[in-house]
């Protein structure tokens, strides 16, 4: 491993992109690194100012010359005596998003990033627990440290924090932190009392109207930039944790967005990716009160940024300004969203999202008749409570009228502290699994004919990953599309590249760089 440590050593499982990344709002690597291998190897071309060096390190690939651009910043073995941290993420990209800010805090305490668990003094979980089986995952990861947790601090952050409360403690005495992300502002407070001695420490207040602000983000994503411009939720879907987990719903100035969406693209970053559980309810809480279309719109006229996205949007304030604004900005990517959840009304109503099928198909007729095609996704719940074979076919029906690109798609999970948590007439767990087969069965062949379609198009395609064995590479379309790829060119990571589609598949499609 030596030759890996030095600066200039060859190596072929390794490639030193640069990008340009500020120093004092992205942490520089160079602060973060302890033992990041740098081998020199060919630059990121064009768009970047090459003010930084980045580096793919090896344990990130998955095999020896595969590459893809995430930020390598973590140290493997301490060294100098500072405190360490680990810290791992479960579920959503808002969840992803909070472990930046929360290594962010970390990094500014002098804490150092390990990637493995047994080596750090600070073991942290930023957790999930929107369906039953990610709350389990999370337990099973805390028993992991029932004997050897001596001397370990043991967190747990986020939504099962938040959930299950101090009830944490009884389940795993050897855990010291319990947080839930609506106090996550709390955290440098709480980590104060723990390096004081404390011994077991709680941030589990719901009742703000903070956001979670950092000085400083570790970005883990070199290529997509996180902006979170709403926390919270005000829905009360029945079947939903996260207005409890998460809190009442709280936007961000748009100052305060738009001065972030600058610094990243100062750091290089031409993709941003505007985040909130339903990112279109944002309201500006500052004097200048913009709308959620204001917002959208200044931040794709941030010089530097040529992508910009949100997710996830709810139906119910899905308004037409949405569509005119992604047909008049090209920044705006043409891809929506849009959790459907049943193709029921029936079904909708017992969940209470606020939406009729017809008023949700109205939406999607807006985006039809869109200047520029937009790509639209979903999410899908099946086997909730009283869902009949009939409420089932409804949501067969709406797959087909709609034509989405991509689904994601779960079996109906009954969860704490949820209105539907106690209704009558559960879909027994076979007849479950059974409809979300076929719901997927269905989706697929959607998938399949909408790709074949694509064949003999051309797209700009953002390059996020090369797979050496398959001699491919991966990137993104505007349209979130997945694309894979040759070209004889040898480096291409971080490039905007025309690509030409060659054959369509369910899940991606492919196609040839068009030089
Ligand atoms: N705010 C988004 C919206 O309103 O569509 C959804 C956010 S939620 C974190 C992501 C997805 O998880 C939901 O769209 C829903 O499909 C799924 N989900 C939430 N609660 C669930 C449950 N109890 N069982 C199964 N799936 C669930
Ligand atoms: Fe959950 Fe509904 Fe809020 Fe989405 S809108 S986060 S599904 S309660």
């Amino acid at each position: 491993m030596s030759g890996l440590n030095s600066p200039g050593a060859a190596s072929s499982n390794v490639l030193e992109l640069k990008l340009s990344m500020s120093r004092t709002f992205d942490v520089g690597i160079e602060t973060l690194a302890g033992q990041v291998a740098v081998v020199p190897a060919a630059a990121v071309a064009g768009r970047h100012g090459h003010l930084g060096t980045f580096t793919v390190r090896a344990s990130n690939l998955a095999s020896a010359s595969d590459a893809k651009l995430t930020n390598p910043a973590i140290a493997s073995e301490s060294s100098d005596g500072t405190k360490s941290f680990y810290l791992e993420t479960f579920g959503c990209q808002m969840n992803a998003h909070d472990s930046e800010k929360v290594s962010g805090v970390l990094l500014g305490r002098g804490y150092r990033a390990v990637e493995n668990p047994a080596q750090a003094d600070l073991v942290l979980y930023n957790t999930c627990s929107i369906r039953e089986k990610a709350a389990q995952k999370v337990f099973a990861r805390l028993g992991d440290w029932k004997t050897v947790a001596n001397g370990k601090i043991i967190g747990v952050l986020g939504c099962l924090a938040q959930q299950e409360g101090e009830e944490i403690f009884e389940r795993a005495p050897w855990v010291s932190l319990v947080c839930g992300s609506a106090s996550y502002r709390k955290l440098p407070e709480l980590l104060a009392q723990l390096e004081a001695g404390g011994r077991r420490v709680t941030g589990l207040d719901l009742d703000t109207d903070e956001t979670f602000e950092t000085e400083i983000t570790r970005r883990d994503n070199l290529i997509r930039a996180y902006i979170t411009i709403i926390e919270g939720c005000d829905y009360s879907c029945s079947y939903c944790v996260v207005p409890h987990t998460r809190g009442p719903e709280r936007s961000r100035a748009s100052e305060a967005v738009i001065a972030e969406a600058e610094r990243l693209a100062g750091a290089g970053y031409t993709e941003i990716q505007l985040l909130g559980q339903t990112v279109n309810s944002y309201r500006d809480p500052s004097a200048r009160k913009w709308s959620f279309v204001e917002l959208l719109r200044a931040v794709a006229a941030v010089p530097g940024i040529r992508r910009v996205r949100f997710t996830t949007s709810h139906p119910n304030d899905f308004h037409r300004e949405i569509v005119h604004a992604i047909d008049e900005t090209p920044a705006l990517c043409d891809h929506v969203h849009l959790p459907v959840q049943s193709g029921s009304d029936r079904v909708l109503r017992a969940m209470r999202r606020t939406y009729t099928r017809e008023e949700y198909l109205q939406k999607i007729e807006w985006m039809r008749a869109a200047k520029r095609p937009i790509s639209i996704t979903s999410d899908i719940i099946v086997g909730f409570p009283g869902e009949t074979e009939a409420d089932f076919e409804d949501t067969l029906t709406l797959l087909d009228a709609v034509q989405y690109d991509t689904i994601f798609s779960f079996t109906y999970s009954p969860r704490p502290n949820t209105s539907a948590k106690d209704m009558l007439d559960a879909v027994p767990e076979e007849e479950k699994s059974k409809r979300l087969a076929v719901l997927n069965e269905r989706q697929r062949q959607i998938q399949i004919a909408n790709n074949e379609k694509l064949v003999g198009e051309t797209f700009e395609v953002l390059v996020d990953a090369h797979h050496a064995a398959r001699g491919q590479w991966t990137g993104r379309s505007t349209s979130n599309r997945l694309i894979n790829f040759t070209s004889t060119r040898a480096i291409l990571l971080g490039e905007y590249v025309s690509v030409r589609v060659t054959r369509g598949g369910p899940n991606c499609i492919g196609g040839e760089h068009v030089l």
